[in-house]
């Protein structure tokens, strides 16, 4: 574990939350709303899963029981918006079958499992990969596994970091802050902020709140 890293990490935090404040992360009423929304916001832009969790719960599927009841391919239609709706809607069956069968359709079940190992069961399932499992973890279960995306990964390359895969960027926040959900909430949520206003393809560093991080500012 290095001092600097998790001095750099906090700097990054602080800068961020001071100018953004807090994002109130997972936009979601219940658990269940949240893993749903976890699973259809693969490949799609957040407003397109609104749209489809606004079906569900118009149907009365917000529930682990109704999803279990119901056909792959009304629950298919009903997910529309959220695009790749078939394969969406097994992938959601699949969660659904797992918690079933394995934990009796009862998410406070999951509360007495070692982190690691649910965390493995979660990837065991069909359709839910790292980024996912780790949503699922942190803002519907509320247990301390740092989520990392596209954007995380894209903001530490440009501020000089390296690392390979999912798992070493991932490993880079857990390794050098404490391990507290309240923590982990809040930063990815900030680092997802600064993704979409800031660091986009084409940098607006100009604007963006990691900007004294920069070494050199052209990248
Ligand atoms: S926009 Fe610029 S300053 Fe902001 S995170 Fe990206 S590279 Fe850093």
């Amino acid at each position: 574990m290095s001092k600097a890293t998790t001095r750099t990490l906090r700097q990054f935090y602080d800068a961020m939350y001071k100018a953004l404040g807090p994002q109130k992360w997972w936009p979601g009423e219940s658990p269940v709303e949240i893993i749903v929304g976890a699973i259809l916001t693969q490949n799609t832009n957040w407003g397109n899963v609104e749209r489809a969790i606004a079906n569900l719960r118009e149907a009365g599927l917000l529930d682990w029981r109704a999803l279990h009841r119901i056909e792959t391919p009304r629950l298919a239609e009903l997910i529309r918006p959220a695009g790749y709706f078939n394969v969406k809607a097994q992938r959601l069956k699949n969660f659904v079958e797992w918690l079933c069968r394995r934990h009796d359709g009862d998410l406070s079940q999951l509360a007495k499992i070692e982190l690691g190992r649910l965390r493995e069961e979660l990837l065991s399932i069909n359709g839910v990969g790292p980024e996912t499992a780790d949503s699922i973890l942190l803002y519907a279960l509320e247990r301390p596994s740092f989520v990392v995306d596209a954007y995380t990964a894209r903001i530490l390359r440009r501020h000089g970091m390296t690392f390979s895969g999912y798992g070493a960027l991932q490993a880079i926040f857990e390794d050098h802050l404490p391990s507290e959900v309240g923590l982990f909430n809040e930063y990815h949520a900030l680092m997802v902020a600064v993704g979409k206003h800031f660091c986009r393809p084409k940098a607006r560093c100009e604007a963006c709140p990691l900007r004294r991080f920069m070494h050199d500012e052209t990248a």
